[in-house]
């Protein structure tokens, strides 16, 4: 199996709400069409599957893997295996992974009759994976989610300059086939941008951006450097980004200074955090509710729901960073239109543009592709050469 994430979308296209997946059983939930029916996978029989390839720590790759019979092992990476669990611990989902087992870039393994490779890939979700899985002389590679703009655009290229040869199926993500590409090209733009704003701005910035999007976080954090700014963040991203520290030494940290703080906010983050104490760690960089007050032109506060309730009577010169997908946008528009803050819109996806498929199917030349991850299977062919498999949903094909 590889992945085994939740929908993002229903039958209606409207946003997926798992909590309508609560105290239902397995039965239950396959026969509504949310869990496919596939035999030897769930809790309630013997396993059928050796194992579990986990691309990367976004819910629509790993949601649904607390359904599956833990007996089977799921591979993934140390990044992956943090994020998950910081998921869990938050409540944001109830994915308690147990049997995993973590694998290193370029580490070929081997599980029953396959060998599997797995290659680092830059995408907005943190230390994520695409494989290549060889077995019974057929070389499968499996995308997951990437891209080639982001801070680790070297990893794209790498693949582009020594790619894996006689693909015969390349499993292929194609988010943005058919979306728009955006202002901002790269994750560099995005932090010039913020830079440039930061430095010539009086006002004080929010930022609405995912904590668990690290590129972004780096984006912000320099942007801040370079405008002599404070990266005001909650506890919650402090702990994000602490949890990854022995993952990688340049990810920004809460203790390093003058530029990043932290401003303690009360709720079921800090009260969960406050109660097994790993709360108290982090409060060398605390900054009070009065220093925002008096420094406010100075600030760029990483905003959340909990964090605008907070300074709602703090909001005049005000200015909203927004930099999440705008499919979001809505939900929060009418909160800022109300307290009269602009927003502006300064994002890059995590997922390759058009000319970044072509390259990359270019270099890897694979037998076949099949289409994932994308609403518009059928537009493959518009840009790409190669031969197409289209398989739908649910539908069974042997490779
Ligand atoms: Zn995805
Ligand atoms: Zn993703």
């Amino acid at each position: 199996m590889i992945d085994f994430g939740l929908p993002l979308v229903n039958e209606n296209k409207q946003q997926f709400d798992s909590r309508g997946m609560e105290n239902q059983s397995i039965g239950e939930l396959i026969k509504q069409g949310v869990l496919p029916d596939i035999k030897g996978l769930y809790t309630n029989e013997a396993p059928l599957f050796d194992a579990v390839l986990l691309s990367h720590p976004h819910p629509d790759h790993y949601g649904l893997l607390s359904f599956i019979n833990p007996i089977i092992p799921i591979y993934l990476s140390k990044g992956c295996k943090e994020l998950v669990g910081i998921s869990h611990y938050f409540n944001q989902t109830n994915c308690d992974l147990k049997n995993v087992k973590t694998i290193k870039s370029w580490q070929p393994f081997e599980h029953g009759n396959f060998k599997i490779t797995p290659y680092p890939v830059d995408h907005s979700g943190f230390d994520a994976l695409a494989f290549l899985i060889e077995g019974e002389g057929k070389k499968i590679f499996y995308s997951g989610d990437f891209r080639g703009h982001g801070r680790k655009g070297t990893l794209f290229k790498n693949i582009i300059k020594n790619p894996p040869k006689n693909i015969d199926y390349l499993i292929l993500e194609g988010t943005l086939i058919g979306r728009d590409k955006g202002k901002f090209e790269t994750e560099y733009d995005i932090e010039n941008e913020l830079a440039k704003l930061f430095k010539n701005g009086k006002e004080q910035f929010f930022v609405a951006c995912s904590s668990q999007n690290i590129d972004r976080i780096v984006s912000i954090y320099k942007a801040c450097i370079r405008s002599n700014r404070i990266f005001v963040i909650d506890p919650y991203t402090a702990c994000v980004l602490d949890k990854l520290k022995k993952i990688s030494p340049n990810i920004p940290q809460y203790n390093w200074g003058k530029n990043i703080k932290i401003f303690f906010l009360s709720n079921s983050y800090t009260s969960k955090m406050g109660k097994d104490r790993s709360l108290y760690k982090y409060k060398s960089a605390k900054i009070s509710y009065q220093e925002i007050l008096e420094k406010r032109d100075t600030l760029v506060i990483k905003d959340s729901y909990w964090m605008r309730m907070r300074f709602t009577e703090n909001l005049t010169d005000t200015i909203l960073i927004y930099s999440l997908w705008e499919g979001y946008l809505p939900e929060v528009k009418p909160f800022w239109a109300k307290q009269n803050v602009p927003i502006v819109e300064i994002h890059a996806s995590g997922h390759a543009y058009i000319e970044e498929l072509q390259e990359f199917v270019k270099a890897m030349n694979p037998r076949y592709i099949i289409p994932f991850h994308t609403f518009y299977p059928g537009r493959y062919c518009e840009y790409l050469v190669n031969n197409i498999m289209i398989v739908r949903d649910k539908e069974t094909v042997e490779l």
